[in-house]
C-alpha cells in the first residue's frame, strides 16, 4: 500500500491517494480541492482510480469530487447521513445524486488488494465514518494528532465524538492514523497522549 498526501485549499485538508502497489490501482481519500494536482499524480503514476471514498461532508472535504469523478469514472462512497439531494447549496454536506453510493458502518470497499472497512464516526458530523485499511486509520476530522475536530457545527455533538474515539480507542493492536488535517501519528500515540481519549476512556469507563 502507497499512501500519497495532499494538501489541498484553504483550510489545508489532507487528501490521499492510496494505491495496490500490484494492480495500480487506487483510491481518492477526501478530494477537497485542487483537482488538477489530484489528477496530475493519478495520471503520472499511471493508476487506476476505483473509488472516491468521502470520510465526511464538510466542502472541504469534497469540493473537488464532481471533477475527480468526472475525470475517472470512479464511484464516490460517502455515509448518507452526510450527504443530500437537489435543493440549496449545503457546504455541510455532500450533493449526492443517483450515481452516489452510501456506506454503512461495517461495509467494505474493494480497491485491487486493498479492503477498506467503514467504522461510524460520528460527532464531527452525523455522517462521519473512519476508513480502516490494513495497519491504517483515514479518521477525516473526528480524530487529529493530539485532537479531535469540532463539534460546533451543523450535526456535530461532543459526546457522540468522545464515543466514537473511544471505538477507535477499542480496535485491538496499533495503527498508523492519517487524519483529515495537519500531521500523521498512530492509535497508540493517541491512546496515551491525546487528551480527547484520555478525557473519553475516563469519563464513559471511570478509570
Ligand atoms: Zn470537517
Amino acid at each position: 500500500m502507497l499512501i500519497k498526501n495532499l494538501v489541498v485549499g484553504n483550510l489545508a485538508t489532507n487528501c490521499y491517494i492510496v494505491t495496490d502497489e500490484s494492480t495500480m490501482k487506487c483510491a481518492v481519500i477526501d478530494p477537497g480541492s485542487d483537482s488538477n494536482e489530484i489528477l496530475g499524480y493519478i495520471e503520472e503514476n499511471g493508476l487506476h482510480p476505483e473509488a472516491i471514498l468521502i470520510t465526511h461532508g464538510h466542502f472541504d472535504h469534497v469540493t473537488a469530487v464532481p471533477a475527480v469523478r468526472e475525470e475517472t469514472g470512479a464511484p464516490v462512497y460517502i455515509n448518507e447521513k452526510d450527504a443530500y439531494t437537489g435543493g440549496r447549496f449545503d457546504h455541510a454536506r455532500f450533493q449526492a445524486d443517483e450515481n452516489t453510493r452510501y456506506y454503512a458502518d461495517g461495509d467494505k470497499v474493494q480497491v485491487g488488494g486493498l479492503t477498506f472497512e467503514v467504522i461510524e464516526t460520528p460527532g464531527h458530523s452525523r455522517g462521519s465514518v473512519t476508513l480502516k485499511c490494513e495497519n491504517v486509520l483515514f479518521t477525516g476530522d473526528t480524530l487529529f494528532r493530539d485532537s479531535v475536530g469540532r463539534t460546533d457545527l451543523e450535526g456535530g455533538d461532543m459526546r457522540e465524538l468522545l464515543r466514537s474515539i473511544l471505538r477507535l480507542y477499542d480496535l485491538e493492536g496499533d495503527y498508523e492514523v492519517y487524519p483529515g488535517h495537519m500531521e500523521a501519528s498512530s492509535l497508540e500515540r493517541e491512546r496515551r497522549f491525546n487528551y480527547y481519549m484520555t478525557y473519553a476512556d475516563r469519563e464513559f469507563r471511570g478509570q
